[in-house]
């Protein structure tokens, strides 16, 4: 029977899913697979269901004498932490999850520029430490969305889907810098650069894909270039934004807040950051919610019935 390692663990369903049709290994650790991990895993199964963290890098690839297993299905859209070039010269197939992640990441990215242009965090944090002394008419002023310009770098499927909610349900404009124009169904402005993108908006939301090609996408240039009263949100990778260009820009009022659900270097989150009241800070939870980990699961599992079924791949990277 086919071997199949799921490298965290999953949902029920998932679980139970996979089991229907492979002889499964269901990782008991939370933590990203160690590299000595990696190795025995791509000699020891069929397929591996890997997800965020697990660094299947070249040098690993190249470690193993004799590699058994064929595809690696990622439970998740971005596949930053795989070279799919050294996974295909190494003979390995390669698929993600798309779709199944788009509307909750972008509910997460709407949920942080709300929290950061509404200070939520920092209301919340002035309740649970007692100091709240009642309402007054300038307390915690934020800025209002309505009829606000948002910036998305990167119009892919969560750019989208972020764009609709800001257009459709907050009544606001719509700027984007993508590689390609789009084709909407409702008002956006393209940009050719992201500079001129970001300081052209209120809020620029970022979900582009990580890796090389993204690298520090957002510089200390494009922070220096964004208005004074504006808010960065990142769902995409914090790889995406250099996190010391942001942390000077939030210190000295360069730009107004900003919004993360991911870090450079995570899980650490810098010290300063979290010292900071203009930051919202979540902790990567752009899918977090059972059906969509359980759709997500789900696709993974299909990805891998199709190949050791000889069917086209639904989902190939
Ligand atoms: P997608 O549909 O492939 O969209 C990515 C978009 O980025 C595309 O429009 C692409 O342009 C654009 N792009 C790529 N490289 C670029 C560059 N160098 N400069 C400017 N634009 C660039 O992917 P998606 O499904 O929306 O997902 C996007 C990313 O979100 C994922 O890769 C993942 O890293 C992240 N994500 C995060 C979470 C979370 O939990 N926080 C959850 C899901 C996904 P073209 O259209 O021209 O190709």
């Amino acid at each position: 029977m086919t071997k199949v390692l799921l490298t965290r663990p999953l949902p029920d369903r998932v679980r139970q899913a996979a089991q229907e049709r492979f002889e499964v290994t269901e990782r008991s650790s939370v933590l990203p697979m160690t590299q000595a991990e990696m190795i025995a895993a791509l000699q020891e199964y069929d397929a591996v269901l890997p997800t965020l963290g697990d660094c299947f890098d070249a040098e690993v690839f190249a470690a193993c004498p004799k590699i058994r297993c064929r595809i690696l299905a990622n439970f998740g859209v971005g596949f930053n932490h795989i070279d799919v070039a050294a996974a295909t010269a190494a003979g390995l197939a390669v698929t993600n999850t798309p779709g199944a992640v788009t509307d909750a990441t972008a509910d997460t990215a709407i949920t942080l520029m709300l929290m950061s242009a509404r200070r939520a965090s920092e209301g919340e944090r002035l309740v649970r430490a007692g100091q709240w002394a009642g309402w007054h008419p300038t307390q915690l002023l934020g800025m209002h969305l309505g009829g606000k310009t948002v910036g998305i770098a990167g119009m892919g499927r969560i750019g989208q889907a972020i764009a609709r909610r800001c257009h459709f349900g907050f009544g606001m404009k719509v700027a984007y810098f993508s590689r390609s124009p789009k084709e909407l169904d409702f008002a956006a402005e393209r940009f050719g650069s992201l500079p001129d993108l970001a300081g052209a908006v209120d809020v620029l939301m970022l979900a582009v894909p990580g890796g090389a090609d993204t690298q520090h996408l957002v510089d200390a240039d494009v922070l220096a270039a964004m208005r004074p009263s504006a808010y960065l949100v990142n769902i995409a990778r914090g790889n995406v934004i250099d996190e010391a260009a942001l942390i000077a820009a939030l210190r000295t009022g360069q730009i107004a807040g900003a919004g993360l659900d991911v870090y450079e270097f995570e899980p650490k989150v810098p010290q300063a950051l979290m010292e900071l009241e203009n930051v919202v800070l979540l902790p990567h939870i752009g899918t977090a919610a059972l059906e969509v980990r359980e759709e997500m699961g789900l696709m993974s599992i299909e990805n891998l019935r199709a190949f050791f079924a000889g069917d086209p791949l639904p989902n190939p990277v």
